[in-house]
């Protein structure tokens, strides 16, 4: 987002109901009005104020006029294809150990819910590199990201399919969202680095197993653990101080592996000098004087 403070005409604004503690959100239009339960709210008077304003309905309602959250971003943006939720965006973000700086490639780009994330914990110099076969999701996923981040340099996006390979080497963190990840680990050896991270969403347990068993056949990946994440909300009213009735139970299982350098990737140079250096010293050791 350019500004994260002021409203501008086009950005997404979360109208807070203060007497129902609930949320709405809006495209802001220059020169519309929106019919809400407690009167018409003109966007005018929205626009040009700061995160956060009270703003008054024509019968005096209010409502509180609030920038996005990425997280609130995200379940109100359009999308054409299921999304990776916030309660498992920010777990992969920190499982994956996405870090400023790191070149991240992901498939698919679907809806760019996760991109939207990966991008912002990458920072400015970083790289997120999405590989997306339907061009028709990829066009709304960019149309989102413009939406909440502005013209992002940090981006690439390839119409391309993962399962056919990855151009890219020295990769830090891959993380897929695609069906069938199994039949990219030849592709993700080569492309990520030594210590780098891979990291998968999947909604099924079948799919988890024979990732799992791919993963551990693979002597380039170690460390593979699998969880999930579950998320229960409270309520807080009264006496009835306790979970709420209804959470979202299932979403995905995440898989994680590491790419380890393998003895064969050693750099032969620097073993070469180190075997002399020691063979020296043992051959020194071994002189009679
Ligand atoms: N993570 C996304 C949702 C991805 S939905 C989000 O949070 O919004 C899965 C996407 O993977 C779909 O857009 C689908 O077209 C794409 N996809 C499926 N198989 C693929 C493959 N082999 N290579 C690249 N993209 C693929």
């Amino acid at each position: 987002m350019q500004n994260r403070k002021v409203f501008k005409e086009g950005e997404t604004v979360i109208l807070y109901d203060p007497d129902k503690d609930n949320q709405l959100a809006y495209r802001l239009k220059r020169g519309t009005k929106v019919n809400l339960h407690k009167g018409l709210l003109d966007f005018d008077s929205i626009l040009g104020k700061e995160d956060g304003t009270v703003v008054k309905t024509s019968t005096g309602g209010n409502f509180i006029a609030f920038k996005p959250t990425l997280r609130q971003f995200i379940m109100h943006m359009k999308r054409d294809t299921q999304i990776i939720y916030p309660k498992d965006i920010g777990t992969i973000l920190l499982y994956a150990d996405i870090y400023p700086g790191a070149r991240v490639l992901e498939a698919g780009i679907g809806s760019g819910a996760l991109t939207l994330g990966l991008l912002r914990a990458v920072g400015k110099d970083g790289q997120v590199i999405s590989y997306e076969i339907r061009e028709e999701f990829a066009k709304r996923a960019l149309e989102n990201i413009r939406q909440y981040l502005g013209e992002v340099e940090n981006h690439t996006l390839k119409i391309k399919d993962v399962y056919e390979g990855i151009d890219e080497t020295e990769i830090d963190r891959v993380i897929l969202d695609v069906p069938e990840p199994w039949r990219t680990l030849e592709h993700v050896k080569r492309a990520l680095r030594p210590g780098g991270i891979f990291l998968s969403y999947l909604p099924t347990i079948i799919q988890v197993k024979t990732l799992v068993d791919a993963l551990r056949a693979e002597p380039a990946f170690c460390a593979v653990e699998v969880l999930e994440v579950l998320v229960r909300n409270w309520q807080i009213e009264g006496l009835s101080v306790r979970p709420f009735h209804r959470m979202v139970a299932h979403t995905g299982f995440l898989t994680i592996a590491r790419r380890l350098r393998l003895p064969e990737e050693e750099e032969t140079a620097s073993r070469g000098e180190d075997l002399s250096v020691s063979d020296q010293t043992e051959g020194l050791k071994e002189l009679p004087q």
